[in-house]
């Protein structure tokens, strides 16, 4: 059977296809670092790429293979780039578009180290970045200079929920010949394929919903062409950013139970939103499930569901986050999302504490502001939870 034409549920199941010569039904842990080869001439046939032998694990594993092979069929690309991190594949990405003297337009409200790191590290290397709000379209236009060598956008953003139309902003950077990067992190390919809607490139932070059970870190790049596959894939290498084969196997592993476990979450987060969005303790509520979502038209013309995310801001402000806080008793209080369990932070007294009120705003984070990741417990205890840690607010 030609998997290329499978459904999803069966490519999670099958795709990969490293053969095991014993048999084994699931690729086994390659743990090792260099492969022999059968002669001098199969070696030097291996690094030419006359030959697809393995060479060196930072340079390929049939693990890790098994995993790149399977994330880039569910998103319909060419092929995939396994990294150590999330950010080890935005970072490979920003190397192989950015230069000296080039620029990068970026979604305002994107990951906090994928906006600091070309605030702090790539100016030293003659990189020059631009922060807009990539659901105002006309703000992307304007922000677009004759140096512009990249789009980077993450939609669903982090945390403020707000979507960026990717068709239309594919066919602003297209006339241009930019390329258009998609951080794909929130929905995975389950809900969103950005490659599809004319990306060119695609990453995940496959710490989260992909491998889905809080006990891994990883990232992976998918292309739609073979050229930008052949110019992401050696920086990758020499970068050292490479996957590790257990962490591969783990993670190929998680990410057979995508479709259930994101059904299942999406359920719960449904049924959460409608509760939130009627406790009187809460001001406002942003999931793109909502009707109330000011882009809920567009998140259902590009995604096929809603996700399991919310952000949502309490009455009360800072205090109230914080009493909401120390007050869970199902809900994990920690960073991270798209895992099994349910996390629950307070941006403002947590992870983004440190930064300056205008930081702050810079990057979409007001005082009230809770996030939330559903989990896949029951639903009804998921509100419990909420609904006696609201009571001590
Ligand atoms: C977590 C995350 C990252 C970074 O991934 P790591 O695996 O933590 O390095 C990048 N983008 C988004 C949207 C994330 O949520």
């Amino acid at each position: 059977m030609n998997l290329k034409e499978a459904g999803f549920n069966s490519k999670l199941i099958h795709s990969g296809g490293i053969k095991d010569p014993l048999g084994s039904a699931v690729t086994p842990i390659y743990q090792t670092s260099t492969f022999s080869f059968e002669s001098a001439a199969h070696g030097a046939k291996c690094f030419t790429g006359e030959s697809d032998g393995y060479i060196y694990t930072r340079i390929g594993n049939p693990t890790i293979m098994d995993l790149e092979r399977t994330v880039a069929d569910l998103e319909n690309g060419f092929g995939g780039i396994a990294t150590s991190s999330g950010m080890g594949a935005v970072n490979t990405v920003y190397m192989a578009y950015l230069g000296q003297g080039s620029h990068v337009v970026c979604t305002q409200a994107v990951y906090g180290p994928s906006r600091s790191v070309l605030e702090t590290i790539y100016p030293r290397f003659g990189v020059e970045a631009t922060f807009v709000n990539t659901a105002d379209l006309s703000e992307i236009e304007n922000a677009i200079q004759d140096n512009t060598k990249l789009i980077y956008l993450e939609t669903p953003a982090n945390p403020t929920m707000q979507i960026t139309d990717i068709v239309a902003v594919c066919k602003i950077a297209h006339k241009r010949n930019i390329p258009v990067c998609v951080d794909n992190t929130f929905c995975s390919p389950y809900l969103q394929k950005p490659l599809d809607l004319g990306a060119d490139i695609v990453l995940h932070s496959m710490t989260k919903f992909i491998n889905g059970h809080a006990d891994i870190v990883a990232g992976m790049i998918v292309t739609k062409t073979e050229a930008d596959f052949k110019k992401l894939r050696p920086i990758m290498i020499n970068l050292g950013c490479n996957m590790d084969p257990n962490q591969a196997f783990l993670t190929r592993r998680g990410l057979k139970t995508l479709a259930i476990r994101i059904e299942r979450a999406q359920a719960n987060c449904i049924k959460v939103a409608d509760y939130l969005e009627n406790h009187p303790k809460v001001a406002w509520i942003n999931y793109p499930g909502l009707k109330s979502h000011p882009q809920y038209e567009l998140g259902l013309r590009q995604m096929s569901g809603p996700g399991a995310m919310i952000s949502f801001g309490l009455k009360g402000g800072f205090k109230a986050g914080e009493a909401m806080m120390n007050n869970v008793q199902l809900a994990l209080l920690a960073v991270s999302l798209g895992g099994i369990e349910t996390l629950i932070q307070h941006p403002a007294s947590m992870t983004h504490s440190k930064l300056t009120k205008e930081g702050k705003e810079k990057a979409g984070i007001t005082d009230e502001l809770v996030r939330l990741s559903v989990g896949i417990e029951d639903v009804e205890d998921i509100i419990k939870d909420l609904d006696q840690a609201l009571g001590k607010v």
